[in-house]
């Protein structure tokens, strides 16, 4: 058959291991999952109120407009409902970013390592990709910037970046968003945007008056804690999300998604617990790694990405085997590191005093 070409050898995204295959193999009671940046406080108790409360008709397809969150997150965001672009899943709106603006013929720039989303489906369409390493876990936005010509239609920024969780600095991020081409369209995920303690941080809805070329990608997923319902969004000038909507499957977001969602943005008291207690959280990572001389990136997001000077797969392995699932760095273009989700404040303590029993019976650090 005439497949696409670029097609060969692409692999279909490899889950990690389920809670239940860990359990079975280590002949474990209970396990802690800290590898996908979910939130491990859950969602706010509004959300299964709601499901409660509301009956969904089974039978009717979803609001293909998504019409009452996008009225109830227009005005959280302070923007207009034209401006909103609903995806299943910011997967999604990556997906339908790739689809317009992707082809062979042209390339697309990203940082790596960053979230392998933009690379994969920059791929499928048949676009070059290139891709500039990271400067000490920061987006080297001048060596970027150095790659984008004229047959650039997209570039991806990542910030907080996942998996090293640095913030891109305002200040380089103005002067990079200003020298790019109004011709090339910058997109600025911002994943881990409720997590962001940074006070310099500014909020990047403010471009999106001067730059028509930004649009700036969030999620339910994260510390909303609705990863299972898919709902992610994208905000930018209306005329860029009208040339967007098209690409978008008609009812891509399912009717209990929608109301979960809406539920969630109502309760910004349990974000702002979520963002205080995932600082907390980091700030017991950082003092582990400072007590035993470990490398740490500073994070902005809910993970933190430690170089535990030995093989990744290996710590990887011993921490499933008490009971643990983190990421290896292996997995994600940084051999030498492993990649935790920042979890409630027992399971990070839990996890601290795994990891150092573990990197102490390896020889990499001393009691
Ligand atoms: C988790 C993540 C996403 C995807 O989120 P979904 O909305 O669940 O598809 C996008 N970008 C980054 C950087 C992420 O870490």
């Amino acid at each position: 058959m005439k497949w696409k070409k670029q097609l060969a050898g692409m692999k279909a995204y490899q889950p990690g291991k389920s809670i239940d295959d860990v359990k079975k193999m280590y002949g474990l009671s209970s396990i802690t999952k800290l590898a996908s940046n979910e939130n491990p406080l859950g969602t706010s108790p509004k959300v299964p109120q709601f499901i409660e409360d509301h009956g969904i008709n089974f039978a009717r397809y979803p609001d293909g407009y998504s019409g009452a969150l996008r009225k109830d997150l227009a005005e959280h965001l302070q923007v207009s409902e034209k401006q909103l672009l609903f995806g299943n899943g910011s997967d999604e709106i990556i997906l339908i970013i790739s689809r317009a603006l992707l082809q062979p013929g042209v390339n697309t720039v990203m940082a790596t390592p960053t979230f392998p989303q933009y690379r994969h489906n920059a791929q499928i369409e048949g676009a070059e990709v290139r891709e500039v390493e990271l400067i000490d876990g920061h987006h080297d936005l001048e060596g970027m910037l150095k790659q984008i010509d004229e047959q650039t239609s997209v570039v991806w920024l990542c910030s907080p970046n996942n998996p090293t969780g640095n913030l891109i600095q305002q200040a380089k991020l103005d002067e990079f968003i200003s020298s790019v081409s109004p011709e090339v369209l910058i997109v600025l995920d911002e994943a881990y945007f409720e997590y962001v303690t940074d006070t310099e941080y500014r909020n990047a809805i403010d471009y999106l008056q001067t730059y028509k070329n930004v649009v700036v990608l969030r999620t339910f997923s994260k510390a909303y804690g609705l990863a299972a319902f898919r709902v992610g969004y994208a905000i930018g000038n209306e005329e860029l999300i009208a040339n967007l909507d098209p690409l978008r499957e008609p009812f891509n977001n399912t009717s209990l998604s929608q109301g979960a969602a809406s539920a969630a943005l109502s309760d910004q008291a349990f974000i702002e617990q979520c963002r205080a207690e995932n600082k907390q959280g980091i700030n017991l990572f950082e003092s582990f790694c400072l007590k035993h001389n470990l490398f740490i990136y500073p994070s902005q997001g809910n993970f933190v990405l430690i170089n535990i000077k030995t093989d990744s797969d290996k710590v990887f392995e011993e921490l499933m085997k008490k009971g643990f699932i983190v990421r290896s760095g292996n997995a994600l273009g940084v051999p030498g590191f492993i990649r935790i989700t920042v979890g409630s404040i027992d399971q990070n303590t839990e996890l601290i005093e795994k990891l150092e029993k573990i990197l102490i019976e390896l020889g990499v650090i001393h009691e």
